[in-house]
């Protein structure tokens, strides 16, 4: 009996296999055993290739690290456990007191919290600008200024950065530029081709895409800035999960295909709003009658994203028949779901502004946000044209 459970709790070493996996397989092991001391060393000192503490490193986010490299023209990148971890790896990593940091006015709202709120608590700097006005940048940088962080498409507003003109001015005045690309995605634009230094991504949402994995991404040009921020990370325990990055990983495989569907899906939607009574407005940067058509012409191409926002007439009444009209469009504020997803800015990423600053960005109370999945297109107009008659029933 007592033999028996000795032998019960004894590591049994993983069966060798003259094959090999074609699955990527999860290794959730939190530390790794080495042969010996000069074993250890070896490892250490970068002799051979090793494993030895998950919080380190660990195979499950390399694997992913690696292919968002490939899609960004990256190399060394690094996931950590959430998206703002990522933003806090770059902003915190890098920057240090008497420092001073730019950022788009209409960053992620947890982005835009922890420039206001934590970055001055640590003697750093900040100042936000419109990102769709270069001069505007240009004028706020300062001898100390260390870096700008931008999001190329804002979120809800769908405003398009001046991209050329603000790396044009970052690299004339020696700024690092940060773009958090989750937006756009590296099949949208590819930050690292357009003179960016740094690259952030929620990999949570679009890469990979199914709602059930939170990670970040961040890749920086230098190799010597990659290195202190992946310190900071390792020592601020920024740590993902194996699971999720397994999950990512698989959601990644069909990432372009999700992508391209949305974005054709999303532009069609977009076209339906536009002509059904009592929407009042529709914001999707390829239409004509967007208010920087030109530039997301230049920048994206065609590449509208797969973002729609729009309004509705009739205020908060019209917006909660609307969601209710609705179920089958997840009310959820997130992004990048293989299902279509609806927020309502005024109730949740925008709640925090007074009345009259959400009107300054055209946020009124009919306003919604749509991330669109890759369901069947005519499945997702039906849904729509009930739910914007739902919302004036
Ligand atoms: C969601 C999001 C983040 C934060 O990512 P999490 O994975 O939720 O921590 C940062 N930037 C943008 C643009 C986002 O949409």
């Amino acid at each position: 009996m007592t033999t028996d459970r000795k032998t019960l709790v004894r590591r049994t070493p993983w069966p060798h296999s003259a094959s090999r996996p074609v699955g990527t397989p999860i290794q959730p092991s939190v530390v790794y055993a080495a042969a010996d001391p000069d074993a250890l060393d070896a490892q250490y000192e970068g002799r051979t290739q090793g494993y030895a503490y998950a919080r380190e490193g660990h195979p499950n986010a390399d694997v992913l690290a690696s292919m968002i490299d490939g899609l960004e023209g990256a190399e060394g990148g690094l996931i950590t456990g959430s998206g703002m971890a990522a933003v806090a790896a770059v902003l915190l990593g890098v920057c240090r007191t008497g420092d001073h940091v730019l950022g788009g006015d209409q960053l992620y709202g947890r982005s835009l919290r922890m420039m206001r709120e934590d970055l001055p608590r640590m003697g750093i700097a900040i100042d936000l600008v419109d990102p769709t006005d270069a001069a505007a940048v240009a004028a706020a940088i300062r001898p100390e200024t260390r870096m700008m962080l931008v999001e190329v498409v804002s979120n809800p507003t769908l405003r398009v950065a001046d991209m050329e003109g603000i790396a044009r001015v970052c690299a004339d005045r020696g700024v690092l530029l940060v773009v958090d690309n989750t937006f756009t995605t590296p099949r949208g634009y590819r930050p690292f081709d357009q003179g960016a230094d740094i690259v952030i991504h929620s990999v949570t949402k679009l890469l990979a895409g199914h709602s059930d994995a939170t990670l970040g991404y961040v890749a920086a040009r230098d190799p010597e800035l990659q290195a202190a921020i992946r310190v900071f990370a390792i020592t601020t325990g920024m740590t993902p999960s194996p699971f999720d990055c397994w999950l990512a990983e698989r959601g990644l495989y069909s990432f372009p295909l999700r992508y391209d569907r949305a974005e054709a899906n999303a532009a069609r939607l977009a076209d339906h709003l536009a002509g059904l009574p009592g929407v009042r407005r529709v914001l999707y940067p390829t239409r004509p009658d967007h208010p920087d058509h030109n530039r997301a012409r230049a920048l994206l191409g065609d590449r509208g994203g797969h973002m729609v926002s729009f309004e509705v007439e009739g205020g908060r009444a019209a917006a909660n028949r609307l969601t209710r009209g609705a179920p089958q469009l997840a009310f959820a504020p997130t992004l990048g779901d293989v299902g279509t997803t609806l927020s309502h800015p005024p109730s949740s990423s925008h709640r925090g502004l007074t009345p009259e600053a959400r009107a300054a960005l055209g946020i009124t109370e009919g306003f919604f946000r749509v991330s669109v999945g890759v369901e069947e297109i005519d499945l997702l107009l039906a849904d729509f044209t009930e739910a914007i008659a739902a919302a004036h029933g």
